[in-house]
């Protein structure tokens, strides 16, 4: 084979190697077809350079042989015969016998004989089931050459009858691929029209773009006849031509002639053949093995763009991931000072953005960071405030109780104010817990979003700077929840410490008994209160206005205890109170009436506190969590960690980075080297 192709070849695998891909370029599988004793092995055995084939009259190949040459340059260690090691440059191995190796080729010709007669019997028989052996050279060329049984029409022996079919069958199988190079042989003392391997061979390739015609046995042909109309093309044509050989006759074979000497022998013979002599180069072995390795030559030079341009991406994968990693740091402490100052600075910057939500890489199917934080304030929060219903717990009876039990011994005057505080309060703080949640909840996202940005590459880098990060930022989390929980706490105990029945949107007392008056009396209107019951919400039914209503809200709102209270007084007549704390039974009219006037202004008020709640808390949040961190997380980070005692144990690099780099750079390394062989490949 030619040292040139085995060198190209040899670098591109070496290339590829070091990429930790297999050989790039799948070079074709090279296929020997022609009639029985043509001279098929022969013609093999003189591409491969060796004696190992077993050749002779009659059908000496009776099973597929895949011959897997391999390039291989390390020697392999065996022992001598004194104890010490031996390398061989050369050996074979066989599928059948794993671990076996042959350095004796004349023992690998007796072992392919012996496992063709252990699969076929000794009587001539045939066997579609391939003999697999490799072949370890320093010499060849990575590539797999097939020689095959020959093509035969009379069964002979245990031959089966349909012998002819089952061959051709056998030997499509090998020609079909597109990837194979057919060597149709023939004999040249036979008639090239009856060459059955041609035949075949331009039926499975008819334009013979890979087909080359090998004629055989030029030295056996009759005297003063040749074989120059075929190379000529006068016979039958083939686009890649006939090449003329002439390889060792049954006699050379009997007398153990070497490879050598029939090369010399052959050359000799060209050169003084009086029809050949003058084309002299265009005959013999080696000119088909030129051939076959412009063929294949041909054949790597297409595949140079695509492993160009994989070698190119590859190249620019490992940059980038490069470049990701960063350069070593050196030991200096200015330079890893610095380098944490940006980093704490970088984060900082990051850390507003997300939450200011103004990142680049805005997520448009995932609400994220700022955005986030808001879902929980106007969602999860407002909502959970809002569906906070004042009467699950407060039942009309227990509204009668406290009625009847902060009256006391004061005038019934205030006896509703007094009641009205005493459950108003009562619903108000329960506004406390629901508003500690969401400082939870902003928490939660506040270290989600922190866990965020300590995934980039350059936490991964260093995982010590990461671990530091996240101890220090969730610690002034924490620092920062202790007065963001107060103040929210305070919102909360203001509201439930003064109840301001002056609130302009707080339910008017005459209105709010107007309703309760068209409600349980539905007729035109109160004796007592025209103005406010035509105001109110009339014939609506059995459904009470809402007290937050707009037309509620906008009503003036002065003097609603006063407004309402001495008129109820006046029209109850005292009565006993009841023998028990909890009266059961029907309430009785006045008592309703009481209930639900009550009830109205507790949702009236009620509602103003849940707005004032769902409008605070969160100021109170932002306030004190949220704008503080964007403010003091970068000094606090500064304090804690830009500090040299600590430096060499932050940015000490992890494991994985280390080692990716280095890998990195080799990769880079050898695809660049990679690179350079095919730019020479494609230019020369
Ligand atoms: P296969 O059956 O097609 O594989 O043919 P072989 O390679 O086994 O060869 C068949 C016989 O022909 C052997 O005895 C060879 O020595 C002989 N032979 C093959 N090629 C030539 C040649 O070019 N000249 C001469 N004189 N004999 C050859
Ligand atoms: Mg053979």
């Amino acid at each position: 084979m030619d040292t040139n192709l085995i060198n190209i070849i040899n670098k591109l695998q070496d290339a590829f190697a070091t990429v930790g891909a297999s050989n790039p370029v799948d070079l074709p599988q090279i296929v020997v077809i022609g009639s029985q004793s043509s001279g098929k092995s022969s013609v093999l055995e003189n591409i491969v350079g060796r004696d190992f084939l077993p050749r002779g009259t009659g059908i000496v190949t009776r099973r597929p042989l895949v011959l897997q040459l391999y390039n291989n340059k390390t020697p392999k260690v065996m022992p001598n015969a004194k104890g010490g090691d031996a390398p061989v440059e050369e050996w074979g191995e066989f599928l059948h016998l794993p671990g076996q190796i042959f350095t004796d080729f004349n023992k690998i010709r007796q072992e392919i004989a012996n496992e063709t007669d252990l699969k076929t019997g000794k009587n001539a028989g045939i066997s579609p089931s391939p003999i697999n052996l490799r072949i370890f050279s320093p010499n060849v060329l990575t590539l797999t050459l097939v020689d095959l049984p020959g093509l035969t029409k009379v069964p002979v022996g245990d031959q089966p009858k349909d012998i002819e079919k089952q061959i051709r069958d056998m030997i499509m199988k090998y020609i079909t691929k597109p990837n194979a190079i057919i060597l149709a042989v023939t004999a040249a003392n036979t008639d090239l029209a009856n060459s059955d391997g041609l035949k075949l061979a331009l039926e499975i390739d008819p334009k013979g773009t890979r087909t080359i015609g090998v004629l055989t046995k030029v030295d056996l042909m009759d005297r003063g006849t040749d074989v120059i109309d075929i190379l000529a093309g006068r016979v039958i044509s083939l686009v890649l031509g006939y090449v003329p050989v002439v390889n060792r006759g049954q006699k050379d074979i009997s007398n153990n002639k070497s490879i050598t000497t029939a090369l010399e022998a052959e050359k000799e013979y060209f050169e003084s053949h009086p029809s050949y002599k003058s084309k002299a180069e265009f005959c013999g072995s080696p000119f088909l093995s030129k051939k076959l390795n412009m063929l294949l030559m041909k054949h790597i030079r297409n595949t140079l763009p695509e492993i160009k341009s994989k070698i190119q991406a590859a190249l620019a994968k490992y940059q980038a991931e490069l470049s990701q990693l960063g350069d070593p740091l050196d030991d200096e402490s200015t330079h890893q000072s610095n380098m944490v100052l940006s980093i704490i600075t970088e984060f900082c910057n990051d850390y507003r953005t997300v939450l200011e939500g103004k990142a680049r890489d805005l997520s448009t199917y995932e609400l994220s960071g700022g955005a986030r934080i808001g879902f929980v304030f106007h969602e999860v929060f407002a909502n959970a405030v809002r569906n906070i219903d004042p009467f699950d717990q407060v039942k009309d009876v227990d509204i009668r109780t406290i009625l009847y039990n902060s009256s006391g011994s004061s005038p019934s005057l205030f006896v509703g104010t007094t009641a009205f505080e005493v459950i108003v309060k009562q619903q108000i703080r329960r506004l406390e817990e629901p508003s500690q949640k969401c400082i939870a909840l902003v928490y939660d996202e506040l270290v989600r979003i922190l866990s965020q940005l300590l995934t980039k590459q350059l936490f991964k880098r260093f995982p010590g700077l990461k671990d530091q990060f996240h101890a220090v930022v969730v610690g002034f989390f924490k620092k920062a929840m202790v007065p963001t929980s107060k103040l929210v706490q305070d919102v909360v105990s203001m509201e439930a410490n003064y109840i301001n029945t002056a609130h302009p949107d707080f339910l008017s007392g005459h209105k709010a008994m107007a309703m309760v008056n068209d409600r349980l009396n539905p007729r035109p209107a109160t004796p007592n209160e025209p103005k406010a019951a035509s105001a109110g919400n009339r014939g609506s039914g059995v459904n009470l206005p809402t007290p937050n209503s707009a037309a509620i809200e906008n009503a003036p709102s002065s003097g609603f205890f006063t407004s309402f209270f001495p008129r109820k007084t006046k029209s109850s007549v005292m009565e006993a109170p009841p023998t028990m704390l909890k009266a059961s039974g029907t309430l009785s009219e006045r008592e309703q009436v009481e209930t639900e006037i009550i009830k109205l202004l507790i949702q009236s008020y009620f509602n103003i506190v849940k707005r004032t709640v769902i409008d605070m808390v969160p100021k109170a949040i932002v306030l004190n969590l949220i704008t503080r961190s964007k403010e003091e997380l970068q000094r606090e980070l500064l304090r804690e960690l830009y500090n040299s005692d600590v430096l060499d144990d932050l940015l000490k690099e992890s494991d994985f980075t280390q080692q990716r780099r280095k890998e990195c750079k080799k990769m880079i390394k050898a695809l660049q080297k990679a690179d350079e062989v095919i730019l020479d490949q494609i230019s020369s």
